[in-house]
């Protein structure tokens, strides 16, 4: 066990004191907007024409977090999509660890103020798990030019990548009001954070609502413009259809997606099926990679989430190498070749020339680099 750090206690102190004075949503979903409820239920067909209800028609149980790792404990999993910078990742451990996650894409609030804050607190949780944690940010006005220079300054830190951030959001609850927000893809500082996410070679997580016309054909636009850069488009199969994101996947070879898989098995508001998008993850291999966005929406939250996460990944289950790139190769792909930043390589001259040791930085990667610099700000405290 690690200490625990001053920090850590102060920006937790901080978090929750704004989250106390305003209203969170863990994730970012949309409710788009849709068919009024009828005012009164449909009419129940007559007593007489219903079939009557074989007792074997009665659903097995569900298959519980637990029954779910016994089958796939072995199987390495990630969560490329997570809010759990918000509250804190303490309360988060124990159930990733029950969970079988490996690897967990942090970050807090979508393009909010208080979003600088929880990027400080992933940091920070990031030096405490460096093999589990991958940090993202999402800390940066879409609107303010000065804050490109903030943006390269995490990447030069460490931090993997850009997200979750706001590229469009008319509907979201949760991100539509988002001071930081941008109007669509190729809005404000986007297409300068595209270009420096291509130098880094860090991907950027998307949200995008709705996943339709304007803001997609402007999504368009910048995978177009910015071929070098990885775009993940945030729970891509929420409030959208199977065949939308196979087009986009077809046209566009950078563009890859997170998959909430709780929404699709859970949110009444799914419109699909799992099933539905198992054929698609079929048809692109390496574009896919699955998430919880925390669970948001969902009555059971996270755990739900995750268990979501094994029934579509159960789906593959014919094809094992294909399971294996969902759950956790595809986002791995996506950060294990990245290179130690100059600013990285500075800090480690810096420490070995404390502590006599010697490390060869030429080819290092950044999550090489990441983990040495976690052990030297440890020993530093
Ligand atoms: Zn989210």
């Amino acid at each position: 066990m690690k200490k625990a750090r001053y920090g850590y206690v102060k920006l937790a102190a901080v978090s929750m004191a704004v989250l106390a004075s305003s209203a969170f949503a863990a994730g970012c979903l949309q409710n788009s907007p849709r068919e009024p409820r009828p005012a009164v239920e449909p009419a129940v067909a007559p007593i007489a024409e219903q079939a009557p209800v074989p007792a074997e028609s009665t659903p097995p149980p569900e298959k519980t977090i637990q029954d779910w790792v016994k089958t796939y404990g072995e199987l390495p999993l990630a969560d490329a999509h997570n809010h759990g910078s918000v509250l804190g990742i303490t309360h988060n451990l124990a159930l990733w660890k029950t969970a079988g996650a490996d690897r967990v894409v942090l970050f807090g609030e979508v393009s909010k103020p208080i979003s600088v804050v929880h990027d400080e607190y992933t940091w920070t949780s990031y030096l405490d798990h460096p093999d589990l944690i991958v940090p993202f940010f999402s800390g940066i006005n879409l609107k303010d030019p000065h804050d490109l220079q903030t943006a390269r300054e995490r990447l030069e830190k460490g931090y993997f990548g850009i997200g979750e951030i706001a590229a469009a959001s008319s509907y979201s609850p949760a991100v539509s009001d988002a001071e930081w927000k941008a109007d669509h893809p190729m809005d404000g500082i986007l297409p300068e954070l595209y270009a420096l996410c291509a130098e880094y070679e860090a991907p950027l997580l998307l949200h995008i609502d709705p996943p339709m016309g304007f803001p997609i054909d402007e999504l368009e636009r910048a995978l177009e413009t910015y071929p070098d850069t990885r775009f993940i488009f945030a729970h891509a199969n929420a409030y959208n259809s199977p065949e939308n994101v196979e087009r986009l996947l077809e046209a566009h070879p950078n563009l890859y997606a997170d998959l909430f898989a709780g929404f699709t098995a859970f949110n009444p508001d799914s419109a699909n099926k799992l099933e539905d998008f198992a054929d698609v993850i079929r048809r692109f291999p390496d574009r896919f990679m699955v998430s919880t966005d925390s669970g948001y929406d969902l009555a059971e939250g996270e755990e739900q989430a995750i268990e979501a996460m094994y029934k579509l990944l159960d789906l593959l289950k014919d094809d094992p190498e294909l399971v294996r790139k969902a759950a956790y190769d595809n986002l791995d792909a996506l950060i294990r070749d990245q290179p130690a930043t100059r600013t990285q390589k500075k800090r480690i001259s810096e420490w070995d020339r404390k502590t006599g040791n010697r490390h060869d930085t030429a080819s290092m990667t950044k999550l090489e680099a990441g983990r040495i610099l976690a052990e030297a700000d440890d020993s530093i405290e």
